[in-house]
């Protein structure tokens, strides 16, 4: 008894894999992956690779639907993560002093 899904790639069923080929001869047909449900990718793990059999799949139908996908969550004004900007002296693997520019993020909620 296996869990699985059909690959939601629009196009999967189109690939020229050995895996894909189902049916006798004269009738052969490329069809869909299944997508194995396991503990990698179900449950807590539950992602994109839990509904397509690769990653070119998943990019066939993030492009196939992508004003569908924006619609979601759409970005109407940027994000912006208050940081610091901070030089400090630090040293190569020879030894040799360098100016080091590390950004800092600023929490704001905390105390
Ligand atoms: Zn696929």
């Amino acid at each position: 008894m296996s869990n699985f899904v059909w690959c939601h790639g629009p196009s999967c069923h189109k690939s020229h894999t050995q895996d894909r080929i189902r049916g006798v001869k004269g009738s052969k047909v490329l069809r869909t992956r299944k997508v194995k449900q396991d503990q990698w990718n179900s449950g807590e793990r539950y992602n994109m690779y839990s509904n397509f059999c690769s990653q070119g799949c998943y990019n066939d139908f993030a492009n196939k639907h992508v004003r569908e996908v924006i619609a979601i969550a759409p970005r109407t004004e940027a994000l912006e993560t208050p940081i610091e900007v901070v030089k400090e002296h630090a040293r190569d693997w020879s030894g040799r002093d360098y100016m080091e520019t590390k950004i800092i993020t600023v929490d704001n909620n905390g105390g």
